[in-house]
């Protein structure tokens, strides 16, 4: 039993389609893959109706949230399991976050631009397609523009890295309103690559005690921007607060190379995290005869 708590899709920036990811998913072994792309669910009906045999989806979603304490703006990711979709306040606010995803878009790209750099709006649009776009979709901007020589290359401070010079802050969703909106629409909340520097601030200890006492359910500690200095202070701090700890590959298809099942979670924490959520996964229909 393999099981992948966390992958993208073209519905945001991976670079499959969620019936793709399925089938990839089933190909690397896995029994259970959740499908949490960044603020939308857009992609659970394609994935669910593309089932292989065998495997089980936990459509999720993975909330931008931003923390604002003593004057500092701290991004932090949540991963939201097994909700409702349609309950409306939560709808409202993926809705919103989304919004902002477009707005905060062009609005790097004009500093681009500012900066010399020659990428356009339309040309970000045509990279993200139907997916909700993201800074990645950026990056590629500027490697087709040859203004860097790859995506990493972006994520700097001389381009769109954090507190880089085309840097613009997101829509700020704080992260114990986001508890409380999926837990009414009955869903469970695992923080995401809590410990990962190489994507920017972390939290500090006392962000996740809060979160722990607003009912975080898990840390998702098996991943891989995380090494083992960075799990081993997650897993203690996850036993203190009583937390659960999840791993997953945060797969985005040929942008992150294909990873699904890299890391994986244990089946009993699978189960508790089924257990505590309102809505069941999705299993593939029986063969008809
Ligand atoms: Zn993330
Ligand atoms: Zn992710």
């Amino acid at each position: 039993v393999w099981i992948d708590l966390h992958a993208h899709s073209t519905a945001s920036d991976g670079t499959c389609p969620p019936a793709e990811v399925m089938a990839r998913a089933a190909a690397a072994g896995l029994s259970v893959v959740a499908l949490t792309d960044h603020d939308t669910v857009a992609g659970h009906v394609e994935a669910a109706a593309n089932l292989p045999a065998g495997l089980t989806l936990v459509p999720g979603a993975e909330i931008s949230c931003t923390l604002r304490r003593h004057g500092q703006r701290t991004e932090l990711h949540l991963l939201a399991y097994l909700f409702d979709p349609d309950e409306p306040d939560f709808a409202a606010e993926r809705d919103a976050v989304r919004d902002d995803r477009v707005r905060r878009a062009q609005a790097i790209v004009r500093r681009l631009q500012e900066l010399g750099a020659p990428v356009t709006w339309e040309q970000v649009r045509r990279i993200a397609g139907d997916g909700s776009v993201g800074r990645p979709h950026l990056a590629r901007a500027l490697v087709e523009a040859g203004v860097v020589p790859d995506v990493p290359a972006a994520f700097t401070e001389e381009w769109i890295g954090a507190g880089g010079r085309a840097h613009v802050d997101k829509h700020a969703l704080d992260p114990l309103r986001l508890l409380q909106l999926v837990h009414a629409a009955g869903g469970v909340v695992v923080f995401a690559h809590p410990g990962a520097e190489v994507r920017g601030p972390i939290v500090g200890d006392d962000t996740v005690a809060e979160l722990a006492a607003a009912g975080l359910f898990g840390l998702e500690v098996d991943h891989p921007d995380q090494d083992e200095r960075v799990r081993r202070r997650l897993r203690a701090l996850a036993a203190d607060l009583g937390l659960r700890v999840t791993g997953a590959s945060d797969d985005h298809g040929a942008l992150t190379g294909h990873r699904l099942g890299c890391e994986g979670t244990e089946p009993a924490v699978y189960e508790a995290l089924v257990a505590a959520a309102s809505r069941p996964p999705v299993s593939a229909g029986l063969p008809t005869s």
